[in-house]
């Protein structure tokens, strides 16, 4: 059998080597050697255009064609050098993927021979032949046209690949009445409203001023699985997660496998993923083994959001790659294997700029004190409002298995503040004095006492934790691009800073005084109406189920109760006050995120009733044939055998296909459904519940089938055999 033979194939393999000489070319020498950085650019370009383009980036002001002429000569230049002979647009389109438009930089001479040629227009805007990507009904076939425009604020890089070198350039990706029909032009959007209501508070500091960003560190964990075994499983395959499989007799149980020795192939892997992100000037940084065995997790250093959440495409795309050649399969899949940790994403979110500094970060002087409450209140509010939102971001059919499985958070969005915090709050509200503070009250601004430093417990259970100074959004899926989780935190944020703004622009803030008064009326407001979103306790527990509804905190289950979010009237106007979505690419992003629920489910039941039908089913009647055999032989014989494992396996049979049948039936039912809001429900309330029902039996099969006669590589192979 085919699994058979990858098990003695994997362990007679030699495993590969990198090929890198790490002494004479240590990882840290090649950092940033393939991004036309800023240095790089500084070095390349007259001081005028450099300037020009500086301010562009810096100020959000519009690129002339004369400055995008000279820099597109420069960057042809360089790529050039290193042996690029194409460039491409690349964007991020509405599915989650990186799509890319190619095309050569030599054109035919009039000489028969070439010439290299890349003009400002060609660098600044392409125009690819966008049709094939979901669109959600933006573009009709009249209006196909989508373009892609470059993201000056985000580095144009160069991919290497054996069979040729590209320069890759960062785009945003519009339809030509200028909407957004992808993942990179609403983060920008929310970046800019984001910083205008920050400026609004920052003034009452005098920390106005720079451009205030969103930072994000997103930490990736992933499985490794050989890619024998990858290929013999046509669920992994297809759908990147297994659809049958009973629990290894060696689970997690033994917590072995976190922080544990990393295997030989695993590092040579992890150190080449750490070389080729430090080539795109990706500060990869962490690396370690998680919770389930066979999985790792890797963490950059946290950058500019819109620039993180391009890298962050590139991180997973880097993975993959390298994954390959080290003959294993990199699954990004939320919950590759079920009853075993499954795989997230956890984003920290933090935001400010050179001279506001970090403004998660309680600082050492009241002042600092008091800015931080305001962006720390704000925040509060911001999740309070907008919990829904913030499911709706995270919610895809693969994350579903994942959220609130007893090793992920709920789907209840809380903050955890932790206990310091928390007493700093209540403190605040009663007017009374911090009693259990590790650090002096250093009030100057009288009514705000000072923050403990190290105020961020680690609480590993909530879906946004504050810790120390930043607030970790531990929902996100481990598959999933986190440009829908900025503009969501961007944009909640820069409403949440609006309202805070106008209190204390409304408020008598003469004085330091006055405005330590203005601060701790506009927290002790947060808190009163939104502290019920703060949860500092255990947020697996099935109390905390409910405990959250008591408190009327939304539990949006599943993808289907969460997609219809955006849809809403509060987010039509949400998003339009802040300029970030309007209401045509909000229904557009529902379509689009429906339909791709559907699909998914739909790849993954088809498989389920292929996968019973042509592997499960064979392999049970023949073991059913074997004991029968068997039986009939002792009989011959004048033994007499009981039957017990012939009845289970012919029950169990039995049980196969009459479960695929009904699965059969429900997907044929599923062309009755009204619109896409009732097609993604029928899938959760009656296709994935009988999926599980096949699975079920499968799995009960596969602890009595003969060993030889199983076709399908095993928990246990695919998660210890590296
Ligand atoms: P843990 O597993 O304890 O959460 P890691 O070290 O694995 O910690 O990951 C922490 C992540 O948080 C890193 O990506 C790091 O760069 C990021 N981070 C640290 N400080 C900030 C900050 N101020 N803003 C945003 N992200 C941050
Ligand atoms: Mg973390």
């Amino acid at each position: 059998a085919a699994r058979l033979s990858a098990i003695s194939t994997i362990t007679s393999t030699p495993p590969v080597e990198s090929g890198f000489d790490f002494a004479s070319s240590p990882t840290s020498s090649v950092w940033g050697q393939n991004v036309f950085s800023l240095n790089e650019m500084e070095q390349r370009l007259p001081k005028a255009i450099f300037k020009s383009l500086k301010n562009t980036i810096t100020s959000g002001e519009p690129l002339d064609i004369d400055t995008a002429d000279a820099v597109a000569e420069a960057m042809k230049t360089w790529a050039i050098s290193k042996g690029v002979t194409h460039y491409a647009h690349v964007f991020y389109p509405l599915t989650g993927l990186t799509a890319e438009k190619h095309d050569s930089f030599f054109d035919p001479d009039s000489n028969g021979g070439t010439i290299g040629t890349f003009a400002g227009k060609a660098l600044i805007q392409g125009e690819p032949d966008g049709s094939s990507f979901p669109n959600g009904g933006i573009r009709q076939t009249f209006e196909a046209r989508g373009y892609t425009i470059w993201d000056v604020t985000s580095a144009a890089y160069i991919i290497e690949n054996p069979n040729g070198t590209t320069l890759c350039i960062p785009t945003a990706f519009v339809s030509w009445t200028g909407e957004a029909l992808d993942k990179k032009t609403p983060v920008l959007r929310s970046m800019q409203a984001l910083n205008k209501h920050a400026q609004r508070v920052l003034k009452f500091f005098g920390t106005n001023g720079p451009f205030v960003s969103s930072s994000a560190g997103a930490e990736q964990e992933y499985f490794l699985v050989d890619n024998h075994f990858f290929y013999a499983r046509p669920d992994l395959l297809a759908a990147g997660r297994t659809l049958f499989g009973s629990p290894p007799p060696k689970g997690q149980e033994f917590d072995d496998h976190y922080f544990g020795a990393i295997p030989e192939r695993v590092q040579a892997f992890m150190f080449e993923v750490e070389r080729e992100c430090f080539k795109l000037g990706i500060p990869a940084k962490t690396r370690h083994n998680e919770v389930a065995p066979g999985q790792f997790e890797l963490a950059p250093v946290y950058e500019m959001a819109n620039v993180a959440t391009d890298h962050q495409q590139l991180v997973m795309t880097t993975l993959k790659k390298v994954a390959q050649k080290y003959g294993m399969t990199c699954l990004l899949h939320e919950k590759p294997f079920a009853g075993v940790n499954g795989s997230g994403k956890h984003v920290n979110f933090s935001m400010g700029s050179p001279k506001a500094g970090n403004l998660f970060d309680p600082g050492d002087t009241p002042a600092e004190n008091a800015q931080f409450l305001v962006f720390c209140a704000a925040m509060i509010s911001a999740v309070y409002k907008h919990a829904k939102l913030l499911r709706n971001v995270v919610a895809s059919a693969s994350n579903d298995h994942r959220l609130g499985a007893n090793e992920a958070p709920p789907a209840i969005l809380s903050v955890f503040l932790g206990t310091e915090l928390n007493q700093v709050m209540e403190s605040i509200v009663n007017g009374s004095p911090v009693t259990s503070r590790k650090t002096p009250l250093n009030i100057g601004v009288d009514v705000l006492p000072q923050i403990p430093k190290d105020s961020g417990d680690r609480n590993r259970t909530s879906p946004m934790a504050f810790t120390g100074n930043r607030f970790e959004f531990r929902a996100v899926g481990s598959n999933q691009s986190i440009a829908g989780p900025m503009v969501a935190m961007n944009t909640i944020m820069a409403e949440a800073l609006d309202e805070a703004a106008t209190a204390l622009e409304a408020s008598d803030t003469s004085t330091q005084e006055k405005l330590g008064a203005a601060v701790a009326a506009y927290v002790k407001t947060v808190w009163q109406d939104c502290s019920s979103v703060v949860f500092n306790g255990d947020g697996y527990a099935a109390e905390w189920q409910v405990e959250a509804a008591k408190r009327g905190l939304p539990n949006l289950v599943a993808t289907p109760d969460a997609l219809g979010v955006i849809k809403e009237q509060t987010y039509t106007d949400l998003f339009a006050k802040y300029g970030v979505l309007s209401e045509r690419e909000l229904d557009s992003r529902y379509e689009v995120y429906s339909e791709q629920y559907i699909a998914s489910v739909n790849v993954e039941s088809n498989l389920v009733v292929e996968m019973a039908r042509t592997m499960i089913f064979p392999a049970a009647v023949r073991y059913q044939g074997e004991l029968a055999a068997s039986l009939v032989n002792l009989k011959a014989l004048g033994i007499e055998a009981d039957h017990d494992t012939l009845t289970k396996v012919t029950g169990l049979i039995k049980k196969l296909q009459d479960s695929v049948a009904e699965l059969v039936a429900l997907k044929a039912s599923e062309h009755d459904a009204q619109n896409v809001a009732a097609h993604c429900f029928m899938i959760k309330e009656t296709v994935l519940p009988k999926m599980l029902e096949v699975r079920g039996y499968v799995d009960a099969l596969e602890e009595l089938v003969a060993d030889d006669l199983w076709p399908l590589p095993t928990y246990q192979e695919m998660l210890f055999i590296k």
